[in-house]
C-alpha cells in the first residue's frame, strides 16, 4: 500500500533529535522524502540512518534557521535534490529559562531568533516553491507555554507569537492551496524537558512525576504523540484544516 505522503518532499527543522527526529521518521514512514535539518549536519546522521534502514529516503542538511542565507541555501538544496518542496515543519527550538529579573538580553534574543525568526525565514523560503506548485503544508511548533509559564517569559512569548504567525500565514497562503497549522505540545519527554528539570534542580523522575499529577491522561507525552498529529496535519486528510493550533497535552490545564 502506498503511504499517504508518497512522493511528497518534506523539510523538518531541528530533526537531529527529540520531536523533530520522531516527526522526520514518521513522515518518511508515510512515504515522504525527508530533509533532516539541524544546526550540525553530522548530528542529523542518526535520524537519516534510521529512515534509510526502514527503507525511506532522507537527506541530512546542516543549517542554522536564524540565518537567512543558510535557510535559502538549504531549501534550494532540497529542491535541487528532489524537485519540489511540499511540507515544512518548523520545529527547531531552544530554551533559555529564567525568571524575568534574571533574564539576560541574550536569553531573550536567542529564543526569539530560533523560534520566531527561524520559522519566519524557513516559511518565507519554502513558500516560494509551494506557491509555484499551488500546494504546500506548513506546521509550526508552538507550546502550551504560549498560555503562560513561570520562568519562560521569552519562550512563552515566542510560542504565542508563533500562533499569530500561523493564523496569518494561513490567511495569506490559503489562496495558493497551502495549509498552515500549529501544534502546541505539553510535557513531552525529550532532552529539552530534561534540561528544564535540571534548571529547577529536580531529578528528571521527580519532575516528570510532578507533571503527570497534573495531566488528566496520567502520562507524559512522547515525541511520537506529536509526530502523529503533524503527520495528519500535513496529509490530504487534513486538507480543510488551516489556521488551527492543536494542543497535544493530555488535557493538562495550563497555569
Ligand atoms: P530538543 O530535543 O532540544 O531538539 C531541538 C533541536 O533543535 C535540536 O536538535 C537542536 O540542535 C535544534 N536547533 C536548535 N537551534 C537550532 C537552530 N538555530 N537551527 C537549527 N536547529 C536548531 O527539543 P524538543 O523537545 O524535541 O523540541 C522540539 C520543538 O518542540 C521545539 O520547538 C520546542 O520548543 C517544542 N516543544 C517541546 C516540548 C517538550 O516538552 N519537549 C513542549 C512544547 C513544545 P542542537 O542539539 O544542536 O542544539
Amino acid at each position: 500500500m502506498l503511504g499517504r505522503l508518497q512522493d511528497r518532499v518534506a523539510v523538518v527543522t531541528g530533526a537531529a533529535r527529540g520531536i523533530g527526529a520522531a516527526t522526520a521518521k514518521r513522515l518518511a514512514a508515510d512515504g515522504a522524502k525527508v530533509a533532516v535539518l539541524d544546526l550540525r549536519k553530522e548530528a542529523c546522521q542518526d535520524t537519516v540512518n534510521a529512515i534509510s534502514a526502514a527503507g525511506g529516503h532522507a537527506l541530512a542538511v546542516g543549517c542554522d534557521v536564524r540565518d537567512a542565507q543558510q535557510v535559502e541555501a538549504a531549501m534550494q538544496q532540497v529542491v535541487a535534490r528532489w524537485g519540489r518542496l511540499d511540507i515544512l515543519v518548523n520545529n527547531a527550538g531552544i530554551i533559555r529559562d529564567n525568571l524575568l529579573f534574571r533574564m539576560s538580553e541574550d536569553d531573550w534574543d536567542m529564543v526569539m531568533n530560533v523560534h520566531l525568526k527561524g520559522a519566519f525565514l524557513c516559511s518565507r523560503a519554502a513558500q516560494r516553491y509551494m506557491v509555484e506548485q499551488r500546494y504546500g503544508k506548513i506546521v509550526n511548533t508552538s507550546s502550551t507555554s504560549a498560555l503562560g509559564n513561570r520562568g519562560q517569559a521569552n519562550y512563552a512569548t515566542a510560542k504565542a507569537g508563533l500562533q499569530g504567525f500561523t493564523r496569518t500565514l494561513a490567511i495569506e497562503l490559503g489562496p495558493f492551496n497551502i495549509n498552515v497549522n500549529a501544534v502546541a505540545p505539553g510535557f513531552i519527554v525529550t532532552d529539552m524537558t530534561r534540561a528544564a528539570a535540571e534548571r529547577v534542580g529536580m531529578s528528571f523522575e521527580e519532575f516528570e512525576r510532578a507533571a503527570i499529577e497534573r495531566i488528566p491522561l496520567r502520562r507524559a507525552g512522547k515525541p511520537e504523540d506529536v509526530a502523529n498529529v503533524v503527520a495528519f496535519l500535513v496529509s490530504d486528510e487534513a486538507s480543510y484544516v488551516s489556521g488551527q493550533v492543536i494542543y497535544i497535552n493530555g488535557a493538562r490545564p495550563q497555569g
